[in-house]
């Protein structure tokens, strides 16, 4: 996708303060975090949405969820807890059209998510 800020992340063309990257996927702090940690993790080929998964997408969502739990391990938020999120659709804010999850910890999170 040409037009698409994450591939775009990924793929070294726009700077990002990144936590991880391999093959696969990419991991930097979000532009506007909600909290103390607050990091993105994306496959690195484009993926519009859970919405959007196929089979081997599936895998890669997969890895990139081992991830989320090493970086949270590595941001110091393992023990004290953490959330992972997906935003589908607009209902859920979805805003970059490229599958992401957001890793938030630090703070106490509220429940339900507003
Ligand atoms: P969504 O609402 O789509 O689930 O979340 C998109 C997230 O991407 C938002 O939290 C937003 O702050 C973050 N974001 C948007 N553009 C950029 C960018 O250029 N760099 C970084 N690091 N984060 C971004
Ligand atoms: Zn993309």
């Amino acid at each position: 996708m040409t037009d698409c800020i994450f591939c775009k992340i990924a793929a070294g063309e726009i700077p990002a303060k990144l936590v991880y990257q391999d093959e696969h996927i990419t991991a930097f702090h979000d532009i506007n975090p909600m909290a103390p940690v607050h990091v993105l993790i994306i496959p690195n080929h484009h993926i519009e949405s859970l919405a959007a998964l196929s089979a081997v997408d599936a895998e890669a969502v997969g890895r990139l969820l081992a991830i989320a739990d090493q970086i949270a391990q590595t941001s110091g938020v393992a023990a004290s807890g953490y959330r992972v999120t997906f935003n589908v659709g607009r209902d859920a804010g979805m805003a970059v059209h490229h599958l992401h999850a957001h890793l938030l910890g630090g703070r106490k999170l509220g429940w339900p998510p507003g």
